[in-house]
C-alpha cells in the first residue's frame, strides 16, 4: 500500500524523504521503481515479489553476482576488526598488487571511493603535472559527476557548472580523428590531458576506433599531455581492461565498480614519474586523502573479486556475451534495433542510434522487467561469473522479446 511505499513516504513539510523519491537520480526509470530485498549469485528479488535475472549488477560493479560467499567473507572478516581506521591497513597492499598486476607499465595506484573521485584525482595530476590547464574528452562520453566530467555531456549536464570549467574542456566528436589533431595543434602547450573511454556507455556503447586511440596516445606524447584512460565500465573486458586488448598503456587509468567486489571504490594508477604528485614525503605534494579512501572492507572484499576475475573468467564470459548478442541481433534486426557492445557488455538501442531518447529506454526497462530482467535504466546489461550458458540463453530470450514488444509498440 501507499502508506509502506518509501518512494511516497513523505516528511512533516510533504517532500518525500528522497527528491523524486530516489536515492539516486540514476535509478529512474519513469515511473516508481521497484526495490530491492535481497539478491543471491545472478538472482535479485524485489518488493513486487518478482525474481529477477540480475544484469543491472549494479551498474556492472557485481562482477560476481549479488553475495558472493568468498566475496561476503572478506568483508565481514575484515570488518568485524574495525570498519576503518586512520592508520594505514594491510589490505590496501593486496588490493594494490592484484591491480596493478593487471597493468604493465603503470607504477603506482591510490584508491579512491568511486569512479568519480577517481577521474577528479587523475584531472588534477595531469594538471598540476603539467602546469596546463585544457582537458580533452570525446562528445558524450562520462566519466562521472565531477565539474570536467560533466561538460561532455553538453549544456543539460552542465547547469550549476562554472562557465570557466565549461570553456577549459575540448569535446570531439567520437572517433573524429582530424578534429582530434587539429584540436590539439591549435595550441597543443595549453593541454593538460585527453580522457578517453574506449567503450563509452552514455554514446551507446560505441567502439573507439583503433586508429583514434592511436593518435591520441602520439598527440599525448608528442606534446607531453597526459593520456587517461577511464576503466571504470571497461576494464571487466581484457584481463589487462581494455586498454591491454588495445594495446595502449595509458599515462594514467582510472577504474572502480569491479575492483571493490561490490563495495564503495575507485582507483587512479599511472606512471611512477606522474603519481609522484600525491606522494606526501615530496614537499608540495596534492592533497589526497579521503576519510574512507582504501578502507579495509572494500579492499579486502575488491582483493577476492580480482582474484576470482581470471584471464580465463574473462574470456568465458566475453564469449557468453558476444554469443548472446549474436542471437538477440539476430531477432531484432528486422525491427530496427541492435545490441551493441563488446564482451560481456551489451546494449540494445535503436539501430544507428547516437542518443537514445529517455522515454524509450524506460519503455524498454519495463519490458525487461515485466519478464524478470533487470538491466539498468539505459539498457546497459553486463554478465557475472555466477551465470552459465543456460541462464546467457535466457537471458538472450527475454531481451529479445521485450525489444519486440517495445517495438511493436512504438515503430522507429
Ligand atoms: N567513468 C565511467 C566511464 C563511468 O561509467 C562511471 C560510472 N558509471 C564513472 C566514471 C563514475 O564512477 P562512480 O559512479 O563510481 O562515481
Amino acid at each position: 500500500g501507499s502508506d509502506s511505499d518509501p518512494h511516497l513516504r513523505r516528511g512533516p513539510r510533504g517532500y518525500p524523504l528522497l527528491p523524486g523519491g530516489y536515492g539516486r537520480s540514476t535509478y529512474y526509470t519513469g515511473a516508481p521503481s521497484p526495490y530491492a530485498i535481497r539478491g543471491e549469485g545472478y538472482r535479485v528479488w524485489d518488493d513486487r515479489g518478482r525474481e529477477l535475472i540480475d544484469v543491472n549488477n549494479n551498474f556492472t560493479s557485481l562482477i560476481h553476482g549479488n553475495a558472493h560467499p568468498e566475496i561476503t567473507e572478506a568483508a565481514i572478516k575484515a570488518l568485524s576488526s574495525g570498519a576503518s581506521w586512520g592508520i594505514p591497513n594491510r589490505y590496501e597492499w593486496a588490493a594494490a598488487e592484484l591491480f596493478l598486476l593487471r597493468l604493465p607499465g603503470l607504477d603506482q595506484v591510490r584508491f579512491t571511493n568511486s569512479g568519480t573521485e577517481a577521474v577528479m584525482s587523475a584531472i588534477r595530476i595531469a594538471r598540476a603535472s603539467t602546469g596546463r590547464d585544457r582537458v580533452l574528452v570525446t562528445k558524450g562520453g562520462y566519466h562521472g559527476t565531477s565539474e570536467v566530467a560533466l561538460v561532455p555531456g553538453g549544456p543539460s549536464y552542465t547547469r550549476g557548472v562554472p562557465q570557466g570549467v565549461i570553456d577549459d574542456v575540448t569535446a570531439v566528436p567520437l572517433n573524429d580523428v582530424e578534429f582530434l589533431v587539429q584540436a590539439v595543434e591549435a595550441a597543443p602547450e595549453t593541454y593538460a590531458a585527453i580522457i578517453l573511454d574506449l567503450l563509452p556507455n552514455r554514446a551507446g556503447l560505441l567502439h573507439i576506433t583503433e586508429e583514434f586511440v592511436r593518435t591520441a596516445r602520439d598527440l599525448a606524447t608528442r606534446y607531453g599531455i597526459v593520456l587517461i584512460i577511464d576503466e571504470v565500465i571497461s576494464l571487466r573486458l581484457g584481463f589487462r581492461g581494455l586498454s591491454g586488448e588495445y594495446g595502449i598503456v595509458p599515462d594514467l587509468l582510472t577504474a572502480g565498480k569491479l575492483i571493490g567486489g561490490g563495495l564503495p571504490v575507485g582507483a587512479v594508477a599511472g606512471k611512477g614519474e606522474l603519481m609522484a604528485e600525491v606522494d606526501p614525503t615530496r614537499p608540495g605534494s596534492l592533497p589526497h586523502g579521503g576519510t574512507f579512501s582504501g578502507n579495509p572492507v572494500s579492499m579486502a572484499a575488491g582483493a577476492v573479486a580480482m582474484r576470482l576475475l581470471t584471464e580465463q573468467e574473462i574470456q568465458r564470459l566475453n564469449r557468453l556475451g558476444d554469443a548472446a548478442r549474436e542471437t538477440v541481433n539476430a531477432r531484432v534486426q528486422g525491427v530496427g534495433w541492435e545490441i551493441r557492445g563488446r564482451g560481456s557488455l551489451l546494449r540494445a538501442v535503436p539501430a544507428g542510434a547516437q542518443k537514445v531518447e529517455e522515454r524509450i529506454q524506460h519503455r524498454l526497462w519495463w519490458a525487461s522487467y515485466e519478464r524478470g530482467l533487470l538491466p539498468s535504466p539505459a539498457n546497459l546489461l553486463s554478465l557475472s561469473t555466477p551465470m552459465d550458458d543456460k541462464v546467457v540463453a535466457e537471458i538472450a530470450d527475454r531481451l529479445g522479446d521485450a525489444v519486440l514488444a517495445v517495438a511493436e509498440s512504438s515503430p522507429q
